[in-house]
């Protein structure tokens, strides 16, 4: 059970093969529109990810509401959208965002950090880059690093001018 994985190329192929009278350009420009709109996270109108291959044909729909049958068994599915399949719930992952609009940090897995959770030392009220929004970055990761020991310790410090 589960979805047969093929290359848009080769399902192309098998797919002109089984229908001589499809265009192919038509066929392409159609699953290609159709893996974007699954690749954006759009689903089927029953929630469920939509079907790439039976949604280029008969518009955005997952295999169950266009097929009426409960799982896959031996259809294809385009690739790219079987390997998406299954990820992480709940917290914002770092590939989710384009690069240009990542603004928070992110621990080691990937996923965000609310810097609002982050706890200020008192020693950063004093320091000349509090009020930076340019080392805030670097401060916040400097904090976290440090959000379990006792004391804080910071090689960034500058004290601010009296
Ligand atoms: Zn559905």
């Amino acid at each position: 059970m589960g979805f047969i994985p093929i290359t848009i190329n080769s399902y192309i192929k098998k797919h002109l093969k089984n229908n001589p009278g499809e265009n192919e350009k038509d066929l392409r420009k159609r699953l290609n529109s159709a893996l974007a709109d699954y690749k954006k996270g759009i689903k089927c109108s029953c929630g469920n990810d939509i079907w790439v291959i039976g949604s280029a044909s008969v518009g955005n729909s997952c295999f169950t509401c266009i097929t009426g049958e409960s799982y896959p068994i031996d259809d294809y599915e385009i690739e790219s959208a079987i390997n998406n399949r299954g990820n992480t719930k709940g917290r914002r992952h770092i590939d989710e965002n384009p690069p240009s609009k990542i603004a928070g940090f992110f621990d080691d897995d990937g996923y965000e950090i609310n810097s609002d959770l982050i706890k200020k030392p008192s020693l950063c009220i004093t320091c000349i880059n509090n009020d930076n929004p340019n080392e805030e970055i670097f401060c916040n990761m400097t904090r976290y690093d440090q959000k379990d020991d006792k004391e804080f310790k910071c090689f960034a410090y500058k004290a601010r001018n009296p």
